[in-house]
């Protein structure tokens, strides 16, 4: 087997960054030419977190290949600049579920099944899985969730640590973050959280070899040589993850560091030197802006920005796609009403409704969209942000009083957004992982579907292609009975299915740039290769902030 795998810890305590951590680590790494992969494996017993609410468990993020995964993969794509899958995400539900599958099978041939070997076995074959094929990765890296010490963690750990003597010690490196805080009134960084941490470890047999510290400051090194006497890791395989301002600047920092370096040399990687010029442009262009823009973003979930983090970062990205800081307004639209829409817009260049579940707050939204189109104020609607423009633009510009999703009112009599059950019949690529119908979430489509887009469009001019594929996470569509009136009063269905079926991009000509998509665009942004919708939807909002 060619792969060599990285499994990466946290401890101490959670969000300390493992995600961006063993994201940052992964980009390093492909600079010096190695492929690279990475995987998270979540100790929760939902079998994906697509059941979760976004204020406990921050974004769904969605692969082209329909899964509904845990956020970290969302920086796993933006740092690799490279799809992941349903492969790159297993949670103790998903494993579960197999295993119980298996034994309701007869599979076992009448065996006990137990935590070990059963669900052991069962979370290696996963970890293992990303080395087979003839596009097996250079480096796995394998991110562990969750904080050492968690009960629900431990078959992950007992899985991991068996793999290292199943592989072989040159082929499998443990990395442990944990957080050294400086306390001030000490005047100094303490060690002591990392060494319980790392005794938690030893005491489930994981020996780490680098211990990555995150920090305010870097970590001075006598107190680097302190933690590796304590920790039992060579004195050069201590390194601070220190905080930055933007998130972007990780890799360079742990390059700085000389951590990949030291990765290399462990698993006996080749060395090829490493080429950061693109990394380095980016993040000088982001520190650099040549202007700035403010753009409102209208949604539910305002209170826990983790819930739009793709939405943020491909914000960013169309920033730094033209050289601009993007300031955005969250903007709870559960309080905007045409009473105060005025005062809570003033100033802003651009307005993003996003996608979102349940008609709590789309009132506000609504307002705010008609606030946009009325005042010609750049406006971006993804997925239920769509949805709301269609319902403003059917409401107040085309006079269908009560115009209305079906999600919202099943009885209003113009359904404009309504439940498109007709699509199972032909589009059951992504239906088929769930059982049954009620399954919730199990009538959602899901994962990657090609668009048309129409020339001569926003659309076309933002892509510069007739035909891309976008990520969809939604149930209900745009009804095609009420086309022809819509684009009679002025609305251009300038991206739709390649059959014509279904309403994927609308907008309004005459506006600065109002524009609305059922697919949701940010989940494909990267840093260095912004989305063309973002950077054009960004443009615009410069234009209007430069005229003041
Ligand atoms: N609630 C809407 C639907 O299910 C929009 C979903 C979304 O914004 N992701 O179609």
């Amino acid at each position: 087997m060619k792969t060599k795998f990285i499994f990466v810890t946290g401890g101490v305590l959670s969000s300390l960054g493992k995600g961006l951590a063993s994201a940052s680590l992964g980009a390093l790494l492909q600079t010096r030419s190695l492929s690279v992969t990475i995987q998270k494996l979540d100790p929760y017993i939902n079998v994906d977190p697509g059941t979760m609410n976004p204020f406990q468990h921050g974004e769904v993020f969605v692969t082209d290949d329909g899964a509904e995964t845990d956020l970290d993969l969302g920086h796993y794509e933006r740092y690799l600049n490279a799809p992941m899958s349903h492969k790159n995400n297993t949670t103790s539900g998903a494993v579960y579920n197999s295993v119980i599958a298996k034994e309701r099978r007869g599979d076992y041939l009448g065996a006990t099944v137990q935590v070990i070997p059963h669900i052991t076995d069962e979370i290696k074959s996963r970890v293992l899985s990303l080395a087979e094929g003839e596009n097996a990765p250079d480096v796995a890296i394998i991110e562990i969730g969750g904080t050492v010490g968690d009960i629900e963690g431990l078959p992950f750990l007992e899985a991991i640590r068996q793999l290292r003597s199943d592989l072989g010690r040159d082929n499998c490196l443990n990395i442990h973050l944990t957080l050294v805080p400086y306390l001030r009134t000490a005047g100094e960084h303490k060690t002591k959280p990392t060494q319980h941490s790392v005794k938690e470890l030893l005491s489930i047999g994981i020996q780490p070899d680098i211990i990555l510290c995150r920090c305010e400051q870097s970590i001075p090194q006598e107190m680097r040589r302190k933690i590796a006497l304590f920790c039992n890791v060579d004195q050069d395989a201590v390194f601070s993850s220190v905080d930055v301002n933007n998130i972007y600047e990780v890799p360079l920092k742990f390059y700085e560091e000389g951590f990949d370096q030291k990765v290399a040399i462990m698993l006996r990687l080749p060395a090829h030197n490493s080429r950061l010029e693109a990394w380095e442009k980016f993040v000088r262009d982001c520190a650099n802006p040549r202007g700035s823009v403010t753009v409102a973003i209208v949604g539910k979930y305002v209170d826990l920005k983790e819930a739009y983090k793709s939405l943020h970062e491909a914000l960013q990205h169309g920033g730094a796609a033209n050289r601009v800081a993007v300031d955005l307004r969250y903007v709870n639209s559960e309080t905007v009403d045409s009473t105060n829409v005025d005062t809570i817009f003033a100033g802003c260049d651009g307005i993003l409704v996003p996608g979102g579940f349940g008609y709590r707050g789309v009132e506000g939204k609504i307002t705010a969209i008609r606030y946009a189109r009325e005042n010609s104020v750049p406006f971006f609607g993804i997925c239920l942000g769509m949805q709301c423009a269609v319902i403003e633009f059917a409401r107040n510009a085309a006079g269908l009083d009560g115009a209305n999703s079906e999600e919202f009112d099943q009885f209003s009599a113009h359904k404009v957004i309504y439940l498109m059950t007709e699509w199972f019949d032909f589009r059951t690529k992504h239906v088929e992982k769930r059982d049954a119908a009620s399954d919730k979430g199990g009538t959602m489509r899901l994962g990657a579907y090609p668009c048309k887009i129409l020339s001569g469009t926003r659309a076309a001019e933002a892509y510069v292609k007739p035909l891309v594929e976008e990520r969809h996470r939604h149930r209900y569509e745009f009804n095609n009975d009420f086309r022809e009136l819509l684009a009679q009063k002025g609305m251009v269905f300038s991206g739709t299915s390649p059959d014509d079926s279904l309403v994927e991009i609308m907008e309004l000509p005459g506006h600065p740039w109002f524009l609305g998509c059922q697919f949701h665009p940010e989940f494909k942004s990267r840093p260095m290769d912004a989305h063309p919708l973002f950077r054009e939807f960004i443009r615009a909002a410069d234009k209007r902030a430069k005229k003041g």
